[in-house]
């Protein structure tokens, strides 16, 4: 899975021009899948793969091309917008797919006069959710953010005692996670301030974001029989961005003893497009984790995720406001960090998930928890920016948040970029802020 091969070549190039450009997210080597259909109608849902600026309908392609009967059985579902079915194949057959595309958008590919009517403007789309989402998990693999979040509440003792032992998480919902673009509207919510006698039920008034990746899942693994982390990244498919959107003030009156409930559940906003697991190979990094902490139990260790578990992926948190937008202006950088942070990998994340036998399933989604970086700047969720609320953070001309305000929109970013591999994007993952319904 962790492999290099010809379809990581950062010289090969497409014979759609867009892709060719030097700092595009979806170049020849990424090839990422979203379901999609011409915006406005009311066309039948299908797979489509990135590729520049435009994208390539599988509907139109697995009729058009010329393809070996093996990749026409893997693309026939895809033609009916059912990324689930190849989420279920082997990773043998995934590659497999992966290096067709490849070469049928290769620059001087015998493919292109048959393909090119196969082609649509991105900008023409309108997405669903990539796949059908049978479970989502939240974990907590974000140990600066732990820490941050952490010292708010404890001081003197931030980091649970479990936390570099066990990956910490909990199972969410899946029928609020929306595709970006969705607009999301403010929760109502039961919270109890520090000086409030009784509880009150009102809009959140503390709406944060939270920088999360999404993981999916590939082959699943049938009940009661755990995945070896040896075997783990074989049952990955892909990244995502996600945002789990959190209502702070919900959050700390509802959450003992069972964990978080409805501050999380009112949506979580996920990107279209999902990037294979097989594209990130050229930025694999090494698990980070300081000297002195613990060894992880033997069924969550492994040295090839030791010596390169990890993903060395830039994320980035805007914020466009609506006097930004009334004004003209950008929106402004919230924050940098990176997946490097993550305490725990993905195929420690799925393993430990799947470690009592618990089935998962293709189309599940695992968010990573908040990936902040180790420096202030670095964080995730304003929480962690302006210290649970203490401290607004400027934007510029004026305008300041310590948490989300009706009219924004959030959007979430990410690329790799290494010397000697081809820079790749996951995209964006954006949502508008919609104010609370009246009751
Ligand atoms: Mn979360």
């Amino acid at each position: 899975m962790n492999s290099l091969d010809h379809t990581h070549d950062p010289a090969a190039q497409s014979w759609v021009a867009s892709a060719n450009a030097a700092d595009i997210d979806f170049p020849l080597q990424n090839l990422p899948y979203a379901r999609a259909r011409r915006a406005g109608t009311q066309q039948d849902w299908r797979i489509v793969v990135a590729i520049g600026d435009q994208a390539l309908d599988l509907a139109k392609a697995a009729s058009a091309g010329r393809w070996s009967s093996a990749i026409q059985v893997l693309l026939e579902p895809l033609a009916r917008g059912d990324l689930n079915a190849l989420m279920a194949q082997p990773a043998a057959a995934r590659r497999a797919l992966r290096q067709a595309l490849f070469e049928a958008l290769r620059e001087g590919s015998p493919q292109q006069a048959r393909l090119q009517g196969a082609l649509i403007a991105q900008a023409e789309l309108e997405f669903s959710l990539p796949a059908r989402i049978g479970d989502y998990t939240d974990f907590y693999a974000g140990i600066h953010h732990a820490v941050t979040v952490g010292k708010l509440f404890r001081p003197d003792n931030p980091l649970l005692p479990n936390y570099k032992w066990v990956p910490i998480g909990y199972h969410g919902r899946a029928s609020s996670i929306v595709v970006s673009g969705t607009p999301l509207r403010r929760p109502w919510g039961q919270r109890k301030g520090p000086n409030d006698e009784v509880p009150q039920f009102a809009p959140s008034q503390r709406l944060d974001h939270e920088l999360e990746l999404g993981l999916w899942v590939a082959q699943g693994n049938a009940l009661g029989e755990p995945i070896p982390i040896e075997r783990a990244e074989e049952h990955l498919f892909g990244l995502s961005l996600f945002n789990d959107w959190s209502a702070r003030d919900i959050q700390p009156w509802e959450y003992q003893p069972l964990g978080p409930f409805l501050a999380k559940n009112f949506g979580s906003t996920v990107s279209p497009w999902i990037v294979c697991w097989e594209a990130l190979a050229p930025f694999r990094c090494p698990l980070e984790r300081a000297a002195d902490d613990p060894r992880p139990l033997p069924y969550l260790q492994h040295t090839a995720n030791e010596v390169a578990g990890g993903v060395d992926l830039q994320l980035e948190v805007w914020i466009h406001t609506a006097a930004q937008r009334a004004a003209g202006r950008g929106p402004t950088r919230l924050a940098c960090s990176n997946m490097r942070h993550m305490y725990w990998t993905a195929a420690q994340l799925l393993t430990h998930h799947a470690s009592n036998g618990c089935n998962l399933q293709p189309g599940d989604l695992l968010g990573t928890g908040t990936l902040s970086g180790p420096l202030p700047e670095q964080a995730g969720s304003l929480l962690e920016l302006s210290q649970g609320g203490r401290q607004a953070v400027d934007l510029g001309e004026g305008e300041s948040r310590t948490f989300l305000q009706d009219g924004d929109e959030l959007s979430l970013r990410a690329y790799a970029e290494r010397p000697g591999a081809r820079r790749i994007g996951l995209g964006a993952c954006s949502g508008l802020i919609l104010p609370a319904l009246a009751r």
